[in-house]
């Protein structure tokens, strides 16, 4: 770095501006003068770790592509789960971490990382109090029992009042805080493009493309990754998960997946990428669309309460009542991830029937008088014509439930709960899709939250949290409830002392740093 530029940077006050470079002159620097943490991702799990890393007396330099702070957390359910926190004990509420591991390894069909998961579970009360600390606001009813997913042994979920948006707000206070203070330097509309390593395969910062489209190479100790998932990546997912490529993401568009991919460059193993879970789902018009009313549906007793659900075969494929995993798992077997959603005449009329979440009675009213959306026909052959499956079954399956509830029998999936017989015409259909909400692939790390190879060998300073690590390793096969959301938060504060710590004891020699 030329002097006038070094007295430039010192006169800014930005210790962290000095770690940047233009590629020109990128071994032109002093190990001294780095970043220790570099973050890439100001969302979920970025931000504790930028504040934890700050607190700790790192020399910060937290980046993201968006122009805004935040991340999923803006659309995101924020539903967060741990044992024993203060807010669960209140309540008198019996738990403790180990039943907590032991609900989500269950959940999770026994596939979830065993020391990522102890891991998680065991810090999750202090982080759940943390949050309420800085101001997080939760709801009165908080924890609850959470149906969108398979049911823990005990209420331990926490909602926010306004859902994720109460915990970025206190989040981002901290954050600008810190910022203010000095020695975390924010840096927006800023892409990482690549990982920079020396002749010794250490990670050595990350080349980026700033928000005036120059190309630049941001020097740093450690490299925290924190990029998300790749549930807007569709060509990641043709890749792995080709059976739910239909399914509609439900997300914001940043999670493309870059830190996967950059990771896995510099040698970094992957795990859980052939496991993607798509929840039965969207909403999608008589043109295929998926319309505004892109809701999830995988809480049926709840809406949908009467309906049964027909593949394009023309057959059920589940017991509509069944636990949200089983039906996911039924779902993902379906020809093109898609099925029908069938009621009568009665059932319309009956609120409880139709009531479905973010879809109001009157919103599927209005749909039925349009018939964009939702299918009348008079007969169960009209209705099969519409649908374009085979008359003939889709008579064949009716009848069958229908005789199924005359003799009060459990039907070939076991349901007898909340059905009635479709006979009042008109009928009425219309078709669901896939939702993706979040990836289960992601970066292999180890306990220490460092990237590791397929030998299991750690890639020096560089690490990973948040879904960029997959939920699969805390998740296994299932969706267990706030294990999102709330382990990018522990494992965010917890990654910034192992990485400063690294930092201040790596010895980064000037000769060997070159860009990647
Ligand atoms: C609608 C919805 C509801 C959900 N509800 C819940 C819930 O209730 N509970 C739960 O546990 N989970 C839930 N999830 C999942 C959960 O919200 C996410 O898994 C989690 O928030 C991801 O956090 P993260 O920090 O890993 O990623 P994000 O919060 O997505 O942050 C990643 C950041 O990295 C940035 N970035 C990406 N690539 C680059 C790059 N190349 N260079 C620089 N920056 C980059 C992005 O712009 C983004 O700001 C939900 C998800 C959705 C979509």
């Amino acid at each position: 770095m030329k002097r006038r530029e070094l007295l430039k940077a010192t006169v800014l006050g930005s210790s962290a501006a000095l770690a940047v470079m233009n590629t020109k002159n990128s071994n032109a620097h002093e190990a001294n003068d780095q970043a220790d943490v570099l973050i890439v991702g100001a969302g979920n799990a970025g931000i504790p770790a930028a504040i934890e890393a700050s607190d700790m007396g790192a020399k910060v330099i937290l980046i993201d592509k968006n122009a805004f702070v935040g991340g999923m957390l803006i659309v995101s359910g924020g539903h967060i789960s741990g044992a024993n926190a203060k807010i669960q004990m209140r309540k008198n509420i019996k738990d403790s971490y180990e039943k907590h591991y032991q609900d989500a390894m269950r959940i999770g069909k026994y596939k979830a990382d065993s020391e990522l998961l102890a891991l998680a579970t065991e810090h999750a009360a202090s982080m759940v109090d943390w949050l309420e600390k800085i101001g997080v606001e939760f709801t009165d009813e908080s924890p609850i029992l959470v149906d969108d997913h398979d049911h823990y042994s005990v209420p331990r979920t926490y909602v926010g009042v306004n859902l994720a948006r109460s915990l970025l707000g206190p989040l981002k206070k901290e954050l600008d805080k810190r910022i203010k203070r000095g020695g975390l330097d924010l840096k927006l509309e800023t892409k990482a493009l690549h990982l920079l390593q020396d002749d010794n395969k250490e990670i050595i910062g990350v080349k980026v493309r700033n928000k005036n489209g120059d190309a630049l190479d941001i020097f740093a100790k450690t490299v925290i990754l924190a990029s998300g998932g790749y549930g807007a990546n569709k060509d990641m997912q043709k890749k792995f998960n080709p059976k739910v490529v239909s399914a509609k993401w439900v997300g914001l568009p940043h999670a493309t997946g870059d830190g996967i991919n950059m990771a896995q460059k510099v040698g970094a193993s992957l795990s859980y990428m052939d496991h993607l879970i798509s929840y039965p789902g969207t909403v999608f018009d008589l043109k295929g669309v998926p319309t505004e009313i892109s809701t999830r549906l995988q809480f049926p007793p709840k809406h949908f309460t009467q309906s049964i659900w027909i593949n394009k075969k023309g057959r059920r494929f589940v017991n509509e009542h069944t636990t949200p995993d089983n039906r996911e798992v039924a779902f993902l077997d379906q020809e093109e991830l898609f099925f029908y959603v069938l009621f009568d005449a009665r059932m319309r009329t009956e609120r409880d029937s139709l009531d479905i979440r973010n879809w109001s009675s009157k919103e599927m009213d209005q749909a039925i008088n349009e018939g964009n959306v939702i299918i009348k026909t008079d007969t169960i052959d009209q209705l099969a014509g519409k649908l374009k499956i085979n008359p003939t079954r889709l008579s064949e399956t009716i009848l069958k439930y229908n005789t199924a509830i005359d003799s009060n029998q459990n039907d070939e999936f076991g349901r007898k709960e909340k059905r009635l017989k479709i006979l009042q015409p008109p009928y009425y259909a219309f078709g669901v899709g896939g939702s993706v909400l979040n990836t289960h692939g992601g970066i292999s790390i180890n306990s220490s939250l460092e990237v590791i190879d397929e030998n299991s060998r750690v890639i020096p300073g560089l690490y990973a949290i948040g879904e960029t690590i997959g939920n699969g390793h805390l998740m296994g096969e299932g969706v267990v409830s706030g294990m999102s959301v709330g382990p990018a938060i522990t494992f965010g504060r917890m990654v910034a002392k192992t990485a400063f710590r690294y930092a201040q004891n790596k010895h980064v020699s000037k000769k060997n740093q070159k860009p990647y």
